[in-house]
């Protein structure tokens, strides 16, 4: 097969490299500054606007896009949104060149985090972040933080070493990544068609390439029981009983989708790809009265070739035949889906950008990516799945994302610096700033 990379001189090659080492130390703090703005799901607005003022640092002109929900709603990727999108504009810019010789490159980045969950159980607090054994800790710090440092380290390298793509570089900083994909999708649709898609979410903890992810589907399912006072509570629904009702449904469905024969081949060797996840619950209103109504947030999986809607479909039946279980005679069931409405992608190996991020990699640190099939998902599927472009993921080593403790290894976060910065040389072409 082609080399899928432009020839780099090897002058420019090591000058590159050196602008990398040279600017490890704010690459660190920059990380550090990043990571203590609690960036949760409607609070991503002071890291947006700590990203737009690094952009243009580094001698970008950004720009925002908003998510307009009328302008999106029915379209392919859509899910439907949690929150109101006033104020939390992603924001993106555009490298362009002097004269366009290589091929254009999207890298991407989310800046918001999943909640902490319970913070005394930190060893350091989550959101400032400390440093130790090599490894920054801190929520946020590998999911993806350190990609969104690594995109802005590597353009920043080219520049001090002189030398800028010889083709459009988009940059963007997206909100909801971990929730509906919304931020993804409306800079996906605002910005040209790029020639790939790269996407530096954290590896597995070993390096690797995505080559598949599942998708979600985020369903909210509501009980309205029979209230009646605890000493006759035979009489009554417990709202927050039925919930077991509903989780042995779900686990039923749960076993039936990790079936062999429902797999995708991408999948196989998984032991578990479909999990289902009952996240949150909430309901009840008095210690000595059944509770009356609850409320269960479930993450459902999604195998790629099965349609997220068509999960949806299945969701729907199955809270409809818990309806009819004994146990739950003359309690109301209904189900809403909020969030993820997010189909399954594959990222092929041997497609151009997968085969270019490899070769550099092998190049820079002397050791191969292994291919990495997600149970998990990310924003790269909207690229391939409803744009047609070339998209994977490769990222810094991480520990505990969604965890407690979630860390960063620093010098892999470097590495990737110095991986893009290669790959965008070979992809776009370079030219003298
Ligand atoms: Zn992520």
């Amino acid at each position: 097969m082609t080399s899928p990379l432009l020839p780099i001189d090897p002058g420019a090659r090591r000058a590159i490299l050196q602008a990398v080492a040279s600017l490890e130390d704010e690459a660190t703090d920059l990380l550090a500054r990043l990571v203590r703005h609690r960036s949760v799901l409607g609070q991503e607005q002071s890291c947006l606007e700590a990203v737009e003022h690094v952009f243009r640092q580094i001698g970008l002109h950004p720009f925002p896009v908003p998510v307009d929900v009328a302008t999106l709603a029915g379209v392919p990727g859509f899910s439907p949104p949690l929150i109101s999108y006033e104020g939390r504009d992603n924001v993106a810019a555009i490298h362009r060149p002097r004269a366009a010789r290589g091929r254009s490159l999207m890298l991407q980045g989310h800046v918001d985090v999943v909640p902490e969950g319970a913070p005394d159980l930190w060893t350091s607090p989550p959101y400032d972040p400390e440093v130790r054994d090599g490894r920054m800790y801190g929520r946020g710090t590998a999911d993806m933080k350190a990609g969104l440092v690594a995109i802005i380290t590597a353009f920043a390298a080219l520049r001090r070493a002189g030398l800028q793509p010889a083709a459009d570089l988009q940059m963007a900083a997206v909100i909801e990544e971990e929730c509906t994909g919304n931020g993804a999708l409306a800079v996906m649709r605002a910005l040209p068609k790029p020639d790939a898609c790269l996407i530096p979410e954290p590896g597995p903890g070993y390096s690797a390439l995505y080559v598949a992810e599942v998708g979600v589907v985020w369903a909210w399912i509501t009980v309205t029981g029979r209230p009646a006072h605890v000493r006759d509570m035979q009489s009554g629904v417990n709202a927050i009983e039925a919930a077991y009702v509903l989780a042995e449904r779900l686990k039923a469905y749960e076993h039936e989708m990790n079936r062999a024969e429902r797999r995708h081949p991408a999948f196989a060797a998984e032991n578990h790809p479909i999990n289902i996840n009952l996240g949150t619950i909430q309901g009840g209103e008095w210690n000595s009265s059944v509770a009356t109504r609850a409320r269960l947030g479930v993450r459902v999986g999604v195998m790629p070739g099965h349609p997220a809607t068509a999960v949806r479909d299945q969701i729907v039946a199955l809270v409809a035949e818990a309806g009819r279980d004994p146990r739950l005679s003359g309690a109301r069931l209904s189900v809403a889906f909020e969030g993820f409405m997010a189909d399954g992608a594959i990222f092929p190996a041997d497609q151009a950008i997968s085969r270019a991020v490899s070769q550099v990699h092998d190049d820079v640190t002397g050791s191969a990516l292994r291919p990495y099939t997600a149970l998990g998902l990310t924003d790269a599927r909207f690229y391939t799945l409803y744009q047609g472009t070339e998209a994977t993921c490769y990222g810094p080593d991480s520990d505990n994302i969604h965890g407690i403790d979630e860390s960063v290894g620093l010098a892999s976060m470097h590495d990737v610096s110095r991986v893009l910065a290669l790959t965008i040389a070979g992809w776009c072409g370079l030219e003298k700033v």
